[in-house]
């Protein structure tokens, strides 16, 4: 027994514990990298690529085709780290943004590249905001680290890869024959997730279960203004086998969320109300659970802090995404096994995906096996 965990101290995630502490596993020696730690630097690069949709997407406030997106790298050692900061024009970063915020980012100061806490704390004071473009920075330390412990971060965190969920996949509002086709484009998947906030809610519903009964996620997207009629609408939906409404309500309507939360039969999910870590605090007791995306909370090393600090609250988590490539979807996803419900089908909705890494297979988040946040770059 003793020796089992001795050898699994070894072989596992564990490792970045001791790595930072005072003994190094074998194969960090055997690669050499303490020998050249101090000769290194990091360096980072960066370049803009158009992510292109497969479908028209719409939700409550507007339809686009494309979504702008910034690939970083970080190399350190002759090893790569691949980023990815992806920003939907709703949420206020461009590629002009995120190139002007990476210029600052300064990373040769650092000498040792596992010390995440000190070197992702000096990237978010360099500027207020900027959250996708410091997840790019984020996701490529993270996978650069992953690769020079030699391990994938589900195991250095972890957690067990054999629990990861189901995704739940968007259908995007359209007209009824539109949607009753992409519904049974969607056959693999296991849970749709269904924008709402609009006139046409329950006609969007009722279209959908005239085809299938597979349970039913609900985004409003703030769309609900009044807090009876959202109650009402939550009390139709429980009786649709819908599983739990995302950001019902505007996020400012503070006691009208948490009034709902208080009163609705299904489970309510912060989104657009929760960002970053002190996001989660405010959400406790507003909302039965949160919603993680890297994109909002700077990357996976907040976003691991907010996933355990919702838990010791009690709450929910789920896990989103933007459209984004199969990098900052794989980044995610080692944090799935610890979620009730993932949305990371991201990276299905666009033709020109150029990572391969977590995939989704039969409906589910699958992990793969290799270093670091798990991808290839094809
Ligand atoms: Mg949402």
């Amino acid at each position: 027994m003793q020796q089992n965990r001795r050898n699994f101290l070894k072989t596992s995630g564990l490792a970045l514990g001791t790595v930072l502490g005072s003994s190094f596993p074998a194969n960090i020696f055997s690669r050499g990298i303490s020998n050249t730690m101090k000769s290194s630097k990091l360096q980072l690069r960066f370049r803009p690529y158009t992510l292109e949709l497969k479908h028209v997407f719409t939700i409550a406030t507007s339809s686009r085709s494309t979504t702008p997106v910034m690939l970083t790298e970080i190399e350190y050692d002759g090893i790569t780290g691949y980023g990815e900061a992806s920003m939907p024009p709703y949420l206020g970063e461009t590629q002009d943004t995120a190139a002007a915020f990476l210029a600052k980012v300064n990373l040769s100061q650092f000498e040792n590249p596992f010390e995440l806490e000190n070197i992702l704390n000096y990237v978010d004071a360099i500027d207020v905001k900027n959250q996708a473009a410091k997840a790019s920075v984020d996701i490529a330390m993270h996978d650069l680290v992953g690769k020079l412990l030699n391990q994938p971060w589900y195991n250095i965190w972890g957690f067990d890869k054999t629990k990861t969920p189901v995704t739940s996949f968007t259908i995007g509002i359209d007209k009824p024959e539109v949607v009753r086709q992409k519904v049974k484009e969607a056959d693999e998947y296991k849970i749709l997730k269904v924008k709402l906030g609009r006139e046409t809610d329950k006609e969007m519903i009722e279209t959908i279960r005239s085809v299938t009964d597979k349970p039913i996620t609900v985004d409003v997207n703030q769309g609900w203004k009044d807090k009876n009629f959202a109650l009402e609408m939550a009390h139709w939906l429980k009786e649709r086998n819908i599983l739990f409404i995302e950001q019902p309500m505007p996020k400012e309507n503070v006691d009208d969320n948490a009034w709902l939360t208080e009163h609705s039969p299904l489970p309510t999910i912060g989104d657009e109300a929760v960002q970053r870590l002190p996001d989660v605090i405010k959400a406790k007791g507003v909302y039965s659970g949160i919603n993680i995306k890297l994109m909002k909370s700077t990357g996976m090393r907040e976003a691991y802090k907010m996933l355990l600090l919702a838990r010791s609250f009690g709450m929910k988590v789920m896990l989103g995404c933007m459209t984004e490539t199969s990098c900052a979807i794989s980044a995610a996803s080692h944090l799935s096994p610890m979620v009730d419900w993932a949305d990371l089908d991201g990276a299905l909705l666009i033709g020109n995906d150029i990572f391969s890494g977590t995939k989704i297979i039969d409906g589910r988040v699958t992990l793969s096996d290799k270093p670091g946040i798990g991808i290839v770059k094809l």
